[in-house]
């Protein structure tokens, strides 16, 4: 006989409330200033390291011209797949969080930057909200975002447009240079 009395389990309706399923979204990260590709991977480690949150594969690195504003040196930009149970407004405030700690300014619009983030994808959530639209709204013009999201997820809807394969063959993407072989999937012990 097992014996002693039966574990106490709160009500599903409260559970659920506490921990929502957990939805795939996909962040764009570049920059262009102070090592941005060691940045880049520093930052993929602070999503990791999100509450809540796990990473699932990030893309290779690419280094890419600069698009529009002052001459300025090239980008380095990849994606990342993540798994997150952060509502998007919250996720999209640990990103402010981690420009913010990599000293990301913000001047004139295309302007150098340490580290940007974008939340390009959050499961297939479309959202108009003032300082948050989803998805990414410059997402489907963007080579050096589709092209590294096609690399991991090809098959990664982006609402009302397609799949990101197919966004990403329409766009020119002869400028970019990929640094490093495959994608990266984390570690043991990632997230
Ligand atoms: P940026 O200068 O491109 O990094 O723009 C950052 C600002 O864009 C943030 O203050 C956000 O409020 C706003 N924003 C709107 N939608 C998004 C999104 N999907 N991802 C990141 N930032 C967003």
């Amino acid at each position: 006989m097992s014996g002693g009395a039966p574990a106490r389990r709160r009500p599903a309706s409260r559970r659920a409330r506490e921990l929502p399923e957990p939805v795939i979204a996909y962040i764009a990260l570049g920059g262009n200033l102070d090592g941005p590709a060691a940045r880049i991977r520093r930052a993929l480690a602070e999503l990791a390291r999100l509450p809540h949150t796990r990473l699932v594969r990030a893309s290779a690195l690419y280094r890419n011209p600069a698009v529009g504003g002052p001459r300025q040196p090239d980008f380095v930009n990849a994606v990342a797949k993540i798994a997150t149970r952060l509502a998007p407004r919250e996720l999209l405030e640990r990103l402010l969080e981690i420009e913010a700690r990599h000293g990301r300014t913000r001047s004139v619009p295309n302007a150098p930057r340490t580290l940007d983030l974008d939340l390009a994808l959050y499961g297939d959530a479309v959202i108009d909200e003032p300082g948050l639209t989803v998805p990414h709204p410059r997402l489907a013009e963007r080579a050096f975002v589709l092209v590294p999201l096609a690399e991991i997820a090809p098959g990664a809807r982006v609402p009302g447009r397609g799949c990101a394969a197919g966004l990403a063959a329409l766009l020119d993407a002869r400028g970019m240079e990929r640094l490093e072989d495959g994608p990266r999937r984390p570690g043991p012990n990632a997230g």
